[in-house]
């Protein structure tokens, strides 16, 4: 399994851009910078590989390199993107949200985390503005509530588990229904937040896990960093993406019947030209 975890590169100053900066910038900075010195996306890679062990090869990319770090070589080559981005959603080119968009729908896996609910591909994705109607950086704890206890991402996490101090999110989180909610966060203001949800898009599986504010300790916990390992194990499709148009070969008594319908629909579809298919009534 080939894992590329990437980040926008926070703690990298320079590749802000133009805009403002947004409030608490540089105190985030300095805070994520104690508890993950070389940048959030390595840390989550660190527990990665270590979680994985020989099953994945886990890379890194960033937005300041070439292509934005999401190039057509390195994509075709990732089973499972893991995407972390909180300041620099905008400075995303357009170009590579479409490419990463077009490698989801052919089977690749993406692992959303925290603020890239606000990342042009995940809005993209889900076709809504994904936005949580609040959030507060109050050193509030979070509790997170397993509510799929039989998925495999929540397999060898506990059925509830406190994160000491993380940033607040609260509903209404504008997506479409996930797939599979697996994960429910509840908050000291009584705030609730879905915090763990599956979609599929063409071939390719999304999970969205909420923590990981990078001004808190989050990604060294070790309930946290189960999830994650538990979501690029699911995320990764590296079989059945493709749909079988073998001929059909079925026993039933009227298999002759079956057969004349099937080849039918494929000569119409042929004749289509690979458009739409004409449907004879
Ligand atoms: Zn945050």
């Amino acid at each position: 399994m080939r894992v590329t975890v990437w980040g926008e590169g926070f703690l990298d100053l320079d590749t802000l851009g133009e805009r403002p900066e947004p409030l608490n910038y540089r105190g985030y900075v300095d805070r994520a910078r104690e508890l993950y010195p070389d940048d959030v996306h390595e840390a989550v890679a660190r527990l990665l590989r270590e979680r994985l062990g020989d099953g994945a090869e886990v890379r890194t990319s960033v937005l300041a390199d070439p292509a934005a770090g999401l190039g057509p070589e390195l994509l075709e080559a990732t089973d499972v993107l893991v995407w972390w981005s909180h300041v620099k959603h905008h400075l995303v080119p357009d170009e590579t949200v479409e490419r990463v968009w077009q490698r989801v729908r052919e089977g690749m896996g993406l692992i959303m985390l925290h603020a890239g609910i606000e990342s042009k591909i995940f809005r993209r994705l889900m076709g809504t503005t994904c936005n949580s109607e609040g959030w507060r950086q109050s050193d509030d704890w979070e509790a997170i509530w397993t509510v799929s206890p039989g998925h495999p991402i929540s397999e060898g996490v506990p059925a509830r588990f406190v994160i000491p101090v993380e940033e607040v999110y609260c509903e209404f989180f504008d997506i479409p229904a996930p797939d599979e909610l697996v994960f429910l966060s509840t908050f000291r203001g009584g705030e609730v937040f879905r915090s763990g949800c599956c979609w599929q898009r063409g071939n390719g599986r999304i999970f969205y896990f909420r923590p990981g504010h990078e001004s808190y300790p989050t990604y060294h916990q070790p309930e946290v960093q189960q999830v994650l390992a538990n979501s690029v194990r699911w995320a990764n499709r590296e079989a059945a993406t493709t749909v079988d148009l073998s001929p059909f070969d079925g026993q039933h008594p009227d298999a002759a019947k079956a057969h004349e319908l099937h080849d039918g629909w494929f000569r119409r579809l042929g004749a289509a030209g690979g458009g739409r298919a004409e449907v004879e009534r």
